[in-house]
């Protein structure tokens, strides 16, 4: 066991809970209960959801269920090992440049070295202190995704603002609904990225929630004709089979 020197920073700090459409998802895989626990406290604590898995072999399925936004991978875990989690993350295309930051308790340049070559693009060696790998995960999130944490998400002559709730279209404001400004604001995010109807049940009305997919055709159905006046080109796209996606090439053409 390496020596418990984490430091947990204050939850006195805690900021307001970001809107759910905004919030970046992180996976904390680790063993020691208690290193996860504090973990998650602090993820949590920064406005973060998280959700903690501590055995290797429970990872695939979660990433597959609910693919987050950044990985915090500790290397030595029962079942499958951080390292081969990690080369299996790269080899497959959806979690291909997710985020992701090894744990270990080995600190040789050799095993850097080797978590970085399986494509951690971040290597922290216990014990660590808490508010340094806060610090990281912010840097590498934006990094990684920039428009998670932009105030505004734009494209073409569509304006969203996180802060006012406003969105415009050119020099007329388009007044949404809650749901439908969450959806917005979702598949901005991630333009061009098609979501399944169970996926934006999940982020954007929320895990907890039973609600018929078919919910998701009515809302995008409002969002479209709130967003989109006679000939004005539709931003959002169907993805037949699939679902949704915001249209990659508005505003380019
Ligand atoms: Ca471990």
């Amino acid at each position: 066991m390496p020596p418990m020197s984490y430091t947990a920073s204050s939850l006195a700090n805690r900021k307001e809970t970001p809107r759910a459409g905004a919030v970046p998802r992180i996976l904390v895989v680790e063993d020691e209960a208690a290193l996860s626990l504090l973990l998650s406290y602090n993820l949590e604590a920064e406005g973060f959801v998280v959700d903690r898995i501590e055995h290797g072999d429970h990872v695939e399925l979660q990433l597959a269920e609910n693919l987050p936004d950044l990985v915090i991978l500790d290397w030595m875990l029962p079942g499958v090992s951080g390292l081969e989690i990690c080369r299996r993350m790269r080899a497959r295309e959806a979690t291909k440049t997710l985020p992701v930051i090894m744990l270990t308790a080995r600190g040789e340049e050799g095993e850097r070295v080797r978590g970085l070559s399986v494509g951690a693009d971040d290597y922290v060696v216990k014990p660590f202190s808490v508010p340094e790998l806060m610090a990281r995960v912010r840097a590498l999130l934006r990094r990684a995704s920039p428009e998670r944490i932009a105030n505004k998400l734009t494209a073409g002559d569509l304006d969203l603002d996180r802060e006012t709730h406003r969105v415009r279209r050119g020099n007329r404001d388009i007044h949404l609904g809650p749901t439908e400004f969450r959806l917005l604001e979702h598949l901005m995010e991630k333009k061009g990225r098609v979501f399944t109807r169970a996926q934006l049940l999940d982020n954007v009305w929320g895990q907890a929630v039973e609600i018929d997919e078919r919910t998701v055709d009515v809302h995008v159905g409002r969002l479209r004709k709130a967003l989109s006046r006679g000939r004005e080109r539709d931003p959002i796209r169907t993805v037949r089979g699939a679902g949704y996606a915001f249209d990659e090439t508005f505003g380019r053409n």
